[in-house]
């Protein structure tokens, strides 16, 4: 063998060696898990719940970073240009992952193709919610309420494409109104606005809402599905309360950049798994009213399927309701009424263990 082959099969054998071993030290530093909601709302909540538990195990603190804008669309842009290197992962949702194609027309992202897929972190039921002294004191007169004065109610969403913005979206055009729509960067500032009686409603995910119900300082008058959630018993069901069309569930789960090495990929996986079997970290999310997925239903592969099928579901149902990020940027304020939606199938909800 020549001097110069076998310099050059050293030094090969030498980066093979070295790689392995990064691996094998991964993770070495902290990991930013990007959340691209204001802090205090359900995306942001679920993050810091299972990220204390994934920090446990994998070592090494994952440390939430908030980068908001665009429904969520921008942190997620950013995580998804991150470094595929395991040290940048993102908490992404029904919105940010099935929603947004559809709503952004320049989208930088395919959700289906630009992610290494992690895993489920919650299944998270929406609630229509109100301020506490709103005049309709159940969904049958919010309804009636929403058909006579539409255009003059303050309705809160966290963005274009966010879960707020489409789920309530679908809940107006279903009703065939429109209402005047308040942006913020996430739901956990919405919800203090409720609070404070600044906007009238909004639809939100459990999870940041059911302490708020709880404490009486918001009022629930529905859950959009099937069945009762165990953490708000006295709420009843879309079906139960005269809207039973309006069915309706989000998600939250964890992604990394595509291309993230398969041991990675699979080392995050295992210490999201790890977090969702722990009993102090179920109990968190069980009481906030999330539900967790059977094993099968946290694998990345269930990941992967659940994000093609709900691109599928929304893709031309907001399509039909025929919204834009184009004509309604994200920061925008405004009444679109969007022509009558029908409801999508159900999601797939994550099967509670
Ligand atoms: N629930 C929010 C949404 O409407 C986002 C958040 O603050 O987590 O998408």
């Amino acid at each position: 063998m020549s001097i110069r082959l076998k310099t050059l099969l050293t030094g090969v054998v030498a980066s093979v060696a070295a790689a392995g071993s990064a691996l094998a030290a991964y993770p070495e530093r902290p990991i930013t898990m990007i959340v691209p909601f204001a802090a205090g709302g359900p995306t942001d909540t679920v993050a810091r719940i299972v990220g204390e538990h994934m920090s446990k195990t994998l070592g090494q603190t994952v440390v939430i970073e908030n980068v908001t804008g665009a429904g969520g669309t921008t942190g997620i842009t950013r995580g998804a240009q991150a470094a595929p290197d395991g040290y940048t992962i993102m908490m992404g949702h029904m919105g940010t992952h099935g929603a947004a194609p559809a709503l952004y027309p320049n989208l930088k992202y395919d959700p289906t193709t630009d992610f290494t897929p992690i895993g489920l972190a919650a299944g998270t039921p929406i609630i229509i919610v109100t301020k506490k002294d709103f005049a309709a004191k159940d969904l049958k007169e919010f309804i009636a309420k929403m058909k006579a004065e539409g255009p003059k109610l303050n309705e809160g969403n966290a963005g274009v494409g966010s879960v707020s913005h489409t789920t309530c979206t679908l809940l107006t055009s279903q009703l065939g109104i429109k209402t005047a729509r308040v942006t913020y960067k996430g739901t956990g500032p919405m919800i203090n606005d409720l609070v404070g009686g600044q906007i009238d409603f909004g639809c939100d995910q459990i999870v940041s809402v059911a302490p708020q119900i709880k404490a009486g300082t918001i009022r629930a008058l529905a859950i959009a599905t099937p069945e009762r959630s165990p953490a708000l018993p006295d709420v009843p069901t879309t079906k139960e309360a005269g809207m039973p069309d309006y069915q309706v569930s989000a998600w939250n789960a964890v992604f990394g950049p595509k291309a993230l090495p398969a041991d990675i990929a699979a080392k995050l996986n295992d210490a999201l798994v790890k977090a969702l079997d722990d009993e102090n970290t179920r109990k968190r999310l069980l009481d906030l009213g999330g539900t967790i997925a059977d094993k099968p239903g946290r694998s990345q592969a269930a990941l992967q399927k659940l994000v093609e099928s709900e691109v599928a579901r929304w893709t031309p149902v907001l399509k039909a309701a025929g919204i834009s990020a184009a004509v309604n940027p994200a920061g925008a304020t405004s009444g679109a009424t969007p022509p009558p939606a029908a409801a999508p199938a159900p999601a797939a909800a994550p099967a509670q263990k």
